[in-house]
């Protein structure tokens, strides 16, 4: 499987003429080719987007023809499913039947019919007489080209959040997936062409950092989005300085789950046993430190011990597999780090910690429960992004509420109690986007993905998304 770069409706070469080899996380094997987009290839797909803003192919298009196309899309999609889980999970490692065709490919269709369906919401426009002998009228326009650069954990789901917003909108775009996983992405460009978006309304760049930096930099974007870590969030802000563009970032996460006494232990287990694995933890949202109310926090931490231990960790098209390998030997070395590190400071492995007897090939970690640490250690503060979770006990609602509190970021938490003016309490003072009551990591296409503090800013998904995407005009009309 070898692709070139999408700009203007047409695979073409990179003018660099490097190319990136991709990979398949369970096997370590090459599975593809990709080539390495250069500023010059960058420029030339920001001149296709701008082109196709300004002559009004996708912007002065109705909005019933956006939705139709964008619907379309949504339809093809759904008729490659298995195709498209079939790569997702040999590009990323990701369970076959459990993740890539149950969740990611037909979630990322969800989100396409829903942004097909907002591209026909007036939300926003509207007129009115404000001063005597004038009328005004808000307009909500495109931003223009937008540049955007996905991470690597949900490639396919990430580049649907992206586009679907963006073109409901009415917006052009330049798309640059993570460096090892551009291969649904860039599976989509000919579906696109064939749902009837015009060309050069979405361009894909398959590219590295430099490539990321140079969309960031380009005065002809009007807006940066990007989903990755925050030290990533970081630099891309201060380069869109220099030219003021808009700036929408869905940054790093390190979620808190706070289990009161009143809670099931087995729901409690099942969930953040799940929430702490599902793809293999490498997901902004997932259950990272759990924090448990002293009375019976000896019950709730075994229960969880055995749920980690039974989660079926192996070969992404086995059946039965929920957990796949993490994404490549770094991020291994990353995860190991954090975890010896803990061990070393004096944190107690109660399950996991390493890699699983039987999967030496590939780069699997066990899931992994680590108890005696401190708030302030590296292992509670900094997003590991893998399947390791912590656990720590709290005296009343207050310390729960502080210690939950006490990170960097602030992207997704949960509660876990019986008494609903607790959760009631707890759901307003928890400084977090997201915040679960009994559960922890569903998400609908409806509903705003997005942070506060260092997990960023905007909103991913829902009316909101597209909300962003769009600028406000006032236009006011004397009547004589
Ligand atoms: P990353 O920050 O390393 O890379 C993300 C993307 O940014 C890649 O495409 C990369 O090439 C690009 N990039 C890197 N440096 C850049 C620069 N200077 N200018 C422009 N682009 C640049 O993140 P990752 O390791 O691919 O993904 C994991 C991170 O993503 C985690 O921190 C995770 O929490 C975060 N994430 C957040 C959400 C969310 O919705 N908040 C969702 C998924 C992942």
């Amino acid at each position: 499987m070898n692709y070139k770069l999408w700009i203007d409706g047409k695979w073409v070469d990179s003018q660099g003429g490097k190319k990136m080899q991709i990979e398949n996380p369970a096997t370590g094997e090459k599975i593809a080719e990709v080539q390495e987009a250069t500023r010059e290839d960058v420029d030339k797909a920001v001149q296709a987007a701008k082109t196709a803003f300004y002559d009004g192919r996708w912007s002065r298009k109705t909005p019933s023809e956006r939705s139709k196309a964008i619907w379309k899309l949504a339809d093809l999609l759904e008729a490659n499913s298995e195709e498209f889980a079939r790569v997702e999970s040999e590009n990323t490692g990701k369970p076959y039947k459990f993740l890539s065709l149950a969740s990611d490919v037909p979630f990322t269709v969800d989100n396409l019919r829903f942004f097909a369906t907002a591209a026909r919401d007036t939300h926003g426009s509207h007129a009115g007489e404000f001063m005597t002998g004038y009328t005004s009228m808000y307009r909500r326009e495109p931003v223009g080209v937008i540049g955007q650069i996905t991470p690597w954990n949900y490639p396919l789901n990430m580049a649907g959040w992206k586009i679907g917003p963006a073109l409901a909108a009415g917006c052009t775009i330049v798309l640059k997936p993570a460096p090892g996983t551009p291969l649904t992405t860039l599976m989509l460009a000919e579906l696109i062409q064939e749902a009837g978006i015009p060309d050069g309304v979405v361009n894909i760049l398959s590219g590295g950092n430099d490539a990321g930096q140079a969309i960031a930099e380009h005065p002809d974007v009007r807006m940066i989005c990007v989903t990755g870590s925050s030290g990533t969030g970081k630099k891309v802000m201060k380069t869109a300085a220099d030219t003021l563009k808009r700036v929408h970032l869905e940054l790093g996460g390190k979620a808190p789950f706070i289990v009161f006494d009143d809670s099931d232990p087995e729901l409690v287990a099942a969930k953040a046993s799940f929430a702490a694995t599902a793809n293999t933890g490498q997901d902004c949202t997932a259950a990272t430190r759990i924090y448990v109310e002293k009375g019976r926090a000896k019950d709730m931490r075994e229960a969880v011990v055995e749920a980690m231990k039974n989660v079926k960790v192996g070969l992404p098209f086995d059946d039965g597999v929920v957990m796949g390998p993490l994404i490549s030997g770094i991020q291994r070395e990353r995860v190991t780090g954090f975890v010896d590190r803990a061990k070393s400071q004096g944190a107690k492995i109660l399950t996991g910690g390493g890699v699983p007897k039987d999967l030496q090939k590939g780069y699997y970690f066990e899931p992994t429960v680590i108890s005696n640490v401190q708030q302030d250690w590296e292992i509670v503060q900094s997003e590991v992004f893998g399947p390791v979770i912590t656990v720590q006990e709290f005296d009343n609602e207050e310390q729960a509420l502080h210690l939950g509190n006490d990170v960097l970021y602030g992207l997704a938490a949960s509660v876990f109690t019986k008494d609903v003016g607790r959760a009631m309490r707890l759901t307003s003072q928890l400084e977090f986007g997201t915040v679960w009551v009994n559960d922890h990591l569903p998400i609908t296409s409806e509903t705003p993905h997005g942070g506060f503090k260092q997990s960023g800013f905007g909103k991913d998904l829902s009316a909101e998304a597209v909300g962003d995407y769009q600028i406000t005009k006032h236009v006011m009309i004397a009547h004589s």
